[in-house]
């Protein structure tokens, strides 16, 4: 529910509520606003009693929240949610890329694809150590050895890691490495997975279900805030439909609806959906036009020689392009793809404004 104060109450009777709804467990979201302050209470709802609540000093409503979902609703919190990993910032004005291979392959071609990303405008590097094969025949990921090698590649760009997590028993393992967590589309209703991440201290990108309704996934990312884990992003990455040209159907209107019900960023994962690198690009562009917050791209030095998911993989030059449309896109729209700002001096060998000036020469 969502207790509107009077404009002359004051910071006791704010107070006051606060400590009434919390002393039975609700979580309190305080929004302070230039004539009157307004509390966002979530929790389970039988324990209080709205009507006390009403008539309580300085109180001028109480308005329930109608969404099953509350602290993802925008009824809840009014403002975007801004994550912050590192020096990116996502959900706000600027986009965020991530790219890189789906699988982490090994030590020297992870190196070699996370400079040529980040060369190519990406932020933040993605890989998978472990991978949701729908064969238990196909390749399974490396594991920790794959943790490993990200890390090294964070070492040496400076560009955060994306990469998911299968099992609540692997969470604190992938924290320890990761700076954000993906939960993939199989496991958007995995919630003891969402339980798990939900106590990390790890953003988390949180993968459509190819089945899942809005409310689906908007109720799954409430699993992770209900466990004060409030930097969630969602991702659209294709839905299942009749269409069998592409893998999946991206359901580009996932992103109007989304940023209208909720307060998280959303971030399109286009290779997921189109399954064919040829389509990669026309679909980012739409999601950039539709008010996503970034993507989350598949690039691969010789996608043909990938391990998974090569026929959607782009290669760094195309990708390289993209980034530059991305950028005149969200420009058009009043947003900006920021030009790479990670970049720590990686031994000595490359310095920001070399990679700045590298970027803006091309
Ligand atoms: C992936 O990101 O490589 C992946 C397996 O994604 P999804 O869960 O969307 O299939
Ligand atoms: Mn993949």
């Amino acid at each position: 529910m969502i207790v509107v104060m009077k404009p002359e109450a004051t910071e006791e009777h704010v107070q006051a509520i606060i400590d009434r709804v919390e002393h039975v467990g609700c979580k309190t979201h305080v929004i302070v606003g230039a004539d009157q302050t307004v509390i966002g209470v979530i929790g389970d709802g039988r324990s209080i009693d709205i009507r006390q609540i009403g008539r309580m000093t300085g109180v001028e409503n109480v308005v329930p929240i109608s969404k099953p979902y509350k602290g993802a609703s925008r009824q809840f919190k009014p403002s975007d949610t801004i994550i912050q990993v590192g020096n990116i910032t996502i959900g706000g004005s600027d986009l965020v890329v991530m790219a890189g291979p789906c699988s982490v392959e090994g030590r020297t071609e992870l190196l070699e694809i996370a400079h040529a990303c980040q060369e190519a405008g990406a932020h933040i590097l993605r890989g998978g150590a472990y991978k949701p094969r729908s064969s238990p025949y196909s390749f399974q990921g490396l594991g920790e050895e794959g943790l490993k090698y990200l890390a090294e590649a964070r070492e040496a760009t400076g560009m955060p890691i994306i990469t998911e997590v299968m099992e609540p028993a692997l969470v604190p393992l992938v924290s320890e490495y990761a700076d954000i967590l993906q939960i993939g589309t199989r496991n958007m209703q995995n919630y003891a997975l969402l339980n798990a991440v939900g106590k990390s201290n790890r953003p988390v990108l949180l993968k459509r279900s190819f089945s899942g309704t809005t409310e689906e996934w908007l109720m799954s990312a409430e699993y992770i805030l209900s466990h004060g884990n409030n930097d969630v992003m969602l991702c659209e990455r294709g839905i299942r439909a009749n269409e069998t040209e592409t893998r999946n159907t991206f359901d580009v209107s996932a992103i109007p609806v989304v940023k209208h019900l909720s307060h998280l960023p959303i971030i399109a994962d286009t290779s997921h959906a189109a399954g064919k690198w040829e389509y990669v690009g026309a679909l980012t562009r739409a999601a950039v036009a539709a008010g996503a917050d970034g993507a989350i791209l598949e690039v691969h030095q010789q996608p043909d020689q990938a391990w998974s998911d090569g026929r959607q993989s782009l290669k760094p030059e195309r990708f390289a392009q993209l980034v530059t449309e991305m950028r005149a896109i969200a420009l058009a729209v009043g947003r900006d793809v920021p030009l790479v700002k990670t970049a720590v001096p990686a031994n000595g060998q490359t310095q920001p404004q070399e990679l700045l000036a590298t970027i803006t020469a091309n």
